[in-house]
């Protein structure tokens, strides 16, 4: 509890202590010898002190901030005054006669009420701001007071009276100062905070020594009693221990006494000081941390920007690779489509000599055996070229060199066109189809006619390949239909041999068949589905397949249309009387045919003349551009492979001589390639039909060229 300080004054404590016992032995021993002697040195001893706190108090009232012992020492002076004259009036000291022993008790009480009274009162005011001027001129004013009613007016009540002793004012006086005392240490305690530890145990001390010294003084009998004697030993132990605790502490320990307060704060500065250091180490460590946390992260950023790096020049060196691979790919892909080109054009032209010739002498007069063989043959270029077909169309959309017509067209008709070029398939097996097209779809719809045949036809032909028994079903049903567009959901369904779980997943693949044996029982190649599927990708639609093994396939077509505002748009694709409309318009037409390779151009001569037509034949261009020039023709068939001139460049030709009329001409050609068709109708042709044709597909290119309007 106590501070460095404490402990240094401490050391000479018993020595001091020692002192003091000594003394008082002797002064014990004087008592014995002359009482005023003995007495007068107790009290002078006593006042010494108070007046020396007072001396303290006074000169350090600027410095201290408690105002306890600026107060109490002023009040110290006040009593040591009365205690002065108490010693000078005692009785037998000779010094103010006329005074007797009342005078000297008056005195005495009215120090110690000063005394007791003033110890409350400053501990009352420690903390409260108080003038020390003001505190002194009060004091002054109450000693002289009293020293006025005691010694002068003599109106202090009577404390000792000659014969009876001690008044019962200066008993109950005593007690009540033992009270004031007790209340004075009670108040010490509340406030001990305020003052060292010392200092407090000392003070408590003290006005312990002084409650003694009034008890001892109730029992006074006389003036040499050994209560007498005893009180004073306390009063000057109370007087030794004020003195130890103000004066011999506020000299050795300034701190522990008048500048408590200021040690107090020095205190709390240095822990203040110590939290400080500590929470600036703290921050100088965290600083640090963060520090070293930071320099991680720009190694960490050099090093990941240096990857960083790394890898963009990786990948702009992947990225020329790339294109280096892609300009590769780009002229790869280019051989392959005229490489394909050709050999559509090369394949093509023998086969539409091998398909017409078939055609042709299916007109004639065969023997049974013969006609057997001619199906077979019809059968195998059939085959033949739809294979053809089928493969340049997956080069095409796998090169990407594929797009959609748009135009309006008639979806009935469509599906109808469809259903009629399977029916011989279906009846030739019995089978039963259904045909479920609701009213709500609108008919009118614009798309590519010819892609979307391509894949219903395909669904069908399969779901027939595949059906022995039963039958097959087309149905369609709206699943969006919002402002002009139509999503359509087409169903083709069969009761056939169905499709395994496992093959399902890969049906929609380039040459997907389950395996050989159903190429040599149903034929195809097994690209059917996959071009369907990438049409359908292409018209951005989804085409699925839903499968129970020997009890059937489903396969569903979803496909968004744009529907035309006008609904009755649909009727200008709506044909009727096809035939009365072309024979009619066909009828002894001169039309003049341009062909190079003899077996091709039979086949024309012979649809032509079928049709009614009265045919020229020529087999260059210059030849053609000459007979044009000469006849007088309605129509022109023109290969565009000839030697001499070609086909396109004789149309050009006729387009520039041509003056008021402009003659209808249908380019007849194996390039079937994307674009080609545009490439030809740009050149000057009307119409364009790929080789091999059909009767139907030449038949109806000329009824759009040749039919007047309103005929159909
Ligand atoms: P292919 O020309 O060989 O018919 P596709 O691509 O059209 O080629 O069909 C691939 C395979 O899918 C067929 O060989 C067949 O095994 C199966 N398949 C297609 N449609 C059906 C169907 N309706 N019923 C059963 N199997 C089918």
């Amino acid at each position: 509890m106590f501070s460095e300080s404490d402990a240094n004054s401490s050391d000479n404590l018993p020595a001091f202590v020692a002192f003091c016992l000594i003394f008082l032995g002797i002064l014990i021993g004087v008592s014995f010898i002359n009482y005023q002697l003995f007495h007068a040195v107790v009290e002078l001893a006593s006042v010494v002190v108070g007046v020396s706190i007072s001396a303290l108090a006074w000169n350090s009232r600027y410095y201290s901030a408690s105002r306890f012992f600026t107060v109490f020492g002023i009040a110290l002076l006040g009593s040591s005054c009365l205690d002065l004259m108490h010693t000078l009036t005692y009785k037998g000291m000779g010094v103010l006669p006329g005074y007797g022993t009342n005078s000297a008790t008056q005195l005495w009480i009215a120090a110690r009420f000063l005394h007791s009274i003033s110890l409350v009162v400053a501990l009352l005011l420690i903390n409260r701001p108080v003038k020390p001027a003001a505190i002194l001129g009060g004091y002054s004013l109450a000693v002289a007071a009293l020293l006025w009613s005691i010694l002068y007016a003599r109106i202090f009540p009577d404390c000792f009276l000659d014969g009876t002793g001690l008044t019962p004012f200066k008993k109950y006086s005593e007690l009540v100062i033992c009270l004031v005392f007790g209340i004075g240490m009670l108040l010490l305690r509340a406030r001990r905070q305020q003052f060292s530890g010392k200092v407090y145990v000392l003070l408590q001390l003290s006005v312990l020594a002084a409650i003694c010294a009034e008890f001892a003084f109730i029992f006074y009998v006389n003036v040499y009693g050994f209560s007498n004697m005893v009180g004073h030993v306390f009063k000057l132990t109370s007087f030794s221990l004020l003195y130890l605790g103000v004066i011999h502490t506020g000299l050795r320990d300034p701190l522990a006494v008048v500048f408590h307060e200021l040690k107090q704060k020095d205190d709390q500065l240095v822990a203040l000081n110590g939290q400080l250091l500590s929470a600036n180490e703290l921050l100088e460590q965290r600083v640090a941390e963060r520090t070293a946390d930071l320099n991680n992260m720009v190694e960490e950023l050099h090093q990941k920007t240096s990857e960083l790096e790394v890898e963009v020049a990786e990948r702009q060196k992947a990225q020329e690779e790339l294109k280096v691979a892609m300009e590769m790919a780009k002229a790869a892909n280019r051989a392959k489509s005229s490489f394909l080109a050709n050999m559509s054009h090369e394949l093509r032209t023998p086969l539409n000599g091998v398909v017409g010739m078939a055609q042709l002498l299916d007109m004639t007069e065969v023997t049974d055996e013969q006609k057997e063989y001619l199906g077979i043959l019809k059968t195998s270029a059939d085959n033949l070229l739809s294979l053809i077909n089928d493969i340049l169309d997956i080069t095409k959309i796998e090169a990407e060199n594929y797009s959609l017509n748009n135009a309006e067209y008639s979806l009935r008709d469509a599906v109808a066109e469809v259903v009629k070029m399977q029916r011989r398939g279906i009846d030739e097996k019995g089978l039963k189809l259904s045909l479920e097209l609701p009213d709500e779809i609108p008919d009118a719809v614009t798309g590519d006619r010819v892609r979307f045949m391509q894949i219903l036809s395909n669904l069908l032909s399969n779901a027939v390949k595949f059906t022995e028994q039963g039958g097959v079903q087309i149905s369609a049903s709206v699943r969006e239909y919002r402002d002009s567009a139509l999503l359509l959901e087409i169903v083709v369904t069969d009761t056939g041999i169905g499709i395994s779980p496992e093959f399902r997943e890969h049906i929609f693949e380039n040459f997907t068949q389950v395996d050989e044996s159903y190429t040599r029982k149903y034929g195809g190649a097994g690209l059917g589905l996959a071009i369907c599927s990438k049409l359908v990708e292409l018209m951005g639609g989804d085409l699925w397949v839903e499968s129970t093994e020997r009890q059937g396939s489903s396969f569903h077509l979803m496909l968004p249309f744009v529907v035309p505002s006008c609904p009755n748009a649909v009727e200008e694709y709506r044909r009727t009387s096809e035939e009365d409309g072309i024979f009619a318009a066909t009828h002894a037409l001169p039309v003049l045919v341009a062909e190079d390779n003899p077996a091709n151009m039979r086949y024309a001569r012979k649809l032509l003349e079928k049709l009614g037509c009265q045919v020229t034949e020529v087999t260059d261009g210059r030849q053609a551009l000459a007979e044009w020039e000469r006849g007088d023709f309605k129509l022109i068939l023109m290969d565009i492979q000839m030697p001499e001139l070609r086909g396109d460049e004789v149309v050009k030709a006729i387009r520039q001589r041509e003056q008021d009329t402009r003659i209808p001409i249908i380019a007849v050609t194996a390039h079937a390639l994307n674009g080609d068709r545009e490439r030809f109708l740009e050149a000057g042709c009307d119409e364009y039909v790929a080789k091999p044709f059909q009767m139907e597909t030449l038949a109806d290119a000329i009824r759009r060229l040749v039919v007047p309007d309103g005929q159909e």
